[in-house]
C-alpha cells in the first residue's frame, strides 16, 4: 500500500515563521494545475506501486484550500477511478477559505477529511503569526465543516508561541469543545531563513525557553487524554476511528509519492525531492515526456540510514520499536549497538518495555524524542 502527497504551493500572504515552500504569486495557478496533473500522469504510467494499491491522498501546502476547485478535481479524477482501496483523502484548509460552497464541492469530489489550520485561539498570537483568520473564524470553520458532513476533521495547533494573552488551558478548553476527531500540535520552530529566524538572531524577538515549551506540552498531553484523545504520535492525537491513515506511510517506512514543487517522495529504498521553485517546476513539467525528466533529486538510503530512520519514526509513536524486528531487518538493535545510552534511558524511566521486545518512550519524555533517538543512532 502507499500514499500520495500533493503539494499546493500558494498562499495568500506569508506567515513570518514559515519555512514551507509556497509563493504568494497566484497567477501561475492554472499552469501549476497542468504541471501537477502531468507529474501525476507520468508517475502513474511509469512508477510502482500502481494506483490499485493507493490507500490515501493528502493535499498539503502552501494552502490547498486556496487552489481552484477544477485543479483538485482534475487530480482526483485521474486517481480515484483506479484506486479502489483509497479510503482517506485529506485537504489542508485555512479557516478563511472554509465556506459552504467550497465544503460542498470538496465533499462531492471525494475529499473526506479536512485538516484545518487553527494554530491558536489567542488573537494576539494569530496577529503575531500574520494569520488571516481570527479566533472566532477558526471555531466557526470547524463547525461549518462538521455541519456540511465532514466526519473526520483534524486541527493544527502551534504551541511554544510568544505573546500569550490567555492561558493555554483556556485555549485547550476551547479546542476540545470543537467537533474534531484529530489534533496535530507542533512546537514553534525558529528556522534561520525565515523572518522570525532573523528577528530572533538579532535579538528583536524573544521566544519561550525550553522549560516553558515543555510545560505547555505536558498541559497539552493532560488535556487531550482527559478529552478522550489517544496520543499516538509525538505531535498527533486521535479519538477512536480518527487516526490518520496517510501519516502511517511516513512512520512505517512505507512508500509514498510526492507530487508538486518542494514535495518529497520515497519508493522504499530511495528518497527524492522535487525542485522547490514554482516557475522551474512548471517549465520542467512542460518539457517532460517521461518520469526521467521530472525535476527531482534523489538519494538511495543505505541500510544504516534506514535503521536510524526506523528508530526515529518508531520512537515518535506510541507503538514504539520492536528490537527483534529491527534485528531481523537490519542486523542491528539499539540495546546492542548503543548499550550505554540504552541502559541509561531505561534506568531513568525514559524508555519502557511495553511487551515482548517492544519499547517506547514514556509520554512525559516525548517532547525530547528527536534528541533521544539521535543518541541511539549508529554511524
Ligand atoms: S499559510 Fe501555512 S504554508 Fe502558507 S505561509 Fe502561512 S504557515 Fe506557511
Amino acid at each position: 500500500m502507499f500514499g500520495i502527497y500533493i503539494h499546493i504551493p500558494f498562499c495568500r500572504t506569508a506567515c513570518h515563521y514559515c519555512d514551507f515552500h509556497f509563493s504568494t504569486n497566484t497567477q501561475t495557478m492554472e499552469a501549476m494545475e497542468a504541471a501537477l496533473v502531468k507529474e501525476l500522469e507520468l508517475r502513474t504510467a511509469e512508477e510502482k506501486p500502481d494506483l490499485r494499491q493507493l490507500q490515501s491522498i493528502y493535499f498539503g501546502g502552501g494552502t490547498p484550500s486556496l487552489f481552484h476547485l477544477s485543479g483538485l478535481e482534475a487530480l482526483l479524477t485521474r486517481m480515484l477511478p483506479h484506486a479502489p482501496h483509497c479510503t482517506e483523502i485529506t485537504l489542508e484548509a485555512n479557516p478563511e477559505d472554509v465556506t459552504s460552497e467550497r465544503l460542498e464541492a470538496w465533499l462531492k469530489m471525494g475529499i473526506n477529511r479536512l485538516s484545518i489550520g487553527l494554530q491558536s485561539f489567542d488573537q494576539h498570537q494569530l496577529d503575531w503569526m500574520s494569520r488571516q483568520h481570527s479566533a472566532e473564524d477558526a471555531a466557526a470553520a470547524v463547525h461549518l465543516a462538521a455541519e456540511a458532513g465532514f466526519t473526520h476533521i483534524s486541527a493544527d495547533l502551534i504551541y511554544g508561541l510568544p505573546n500569550r494573552t490567555q492561558s493555554f488551558e483556556d485555549e485547550l478548553e476551547q479546542f476540545v469543545a470543537l467537533p474534531v476527531d484529530h489534533l496535530s500540535a507542533y512546537i514553534l520552530t525558529v528556522e534561520d531563513r525565515t523572518v522570525l529566524g532573523r528577528r530572533v538572531e538579532r535579538g528583536a524577538q524573544n521566544v519561550p525557553d525550553d522549560e516553558a515549551v515543555e510545560a505547555e506540552f505536558q498541559q497539552l498531553c493532560r488535556a487531550m487524554t482527559d478529552a478522550g484523545f489517544e496520543h499516538y504520535e509525538v505531535s498527533n492525537w486521535a479519538k477512536p476511528g480518527g487516526h490518520a491513515v496517510h501519516n502511517q506511510h511516513y512512520w512505517s517506512g512505507l512508500p509514498y509519492w510526492g507530487i508538486g514543487p518542494g514535495a518529497h517522495g520515497f519508493d522504499g529504498t530511495r528518497r527524492y525531492a522535487n525542485v522547490a521553485n514554482n516557475p522551474k517546476y512548471i517549465r520542467a513539467l512542460d518539457g517532460a515526456s517521461s518520469a526521467a525528466d521530472l525535476p527531482c533529486e534523489g538519494e538511495a538510503l543505505t541500510p544504516t540510514d534506514r535503521y536510524n530512520e526506523s528508530l526515529m519514526t518508531g520512537l515518535r509513536t506510541a507503538r514504539g520499536i520492536d528490537l527483534t524486528n529491527l534485528d531481523n531487518r537490519f542486523g542491528l538493535r539499539p540495546d546492542v549497538a548503543e548499550p550505554e545510552a540504552w541502559k541509561q534511558f531505561l534506568d531513568r524511566g525514559i524508555l519502557k518495555e511495553i511487551g515482548g521486545d517492544v519499547y517506547r518512550i514514556a509520554e512525559s519524555h516525548w517532547v525530547m524524542t528527536d534528541a533521544i533517538a539521535a543518541e541511539l543512532f549508529v554511524a
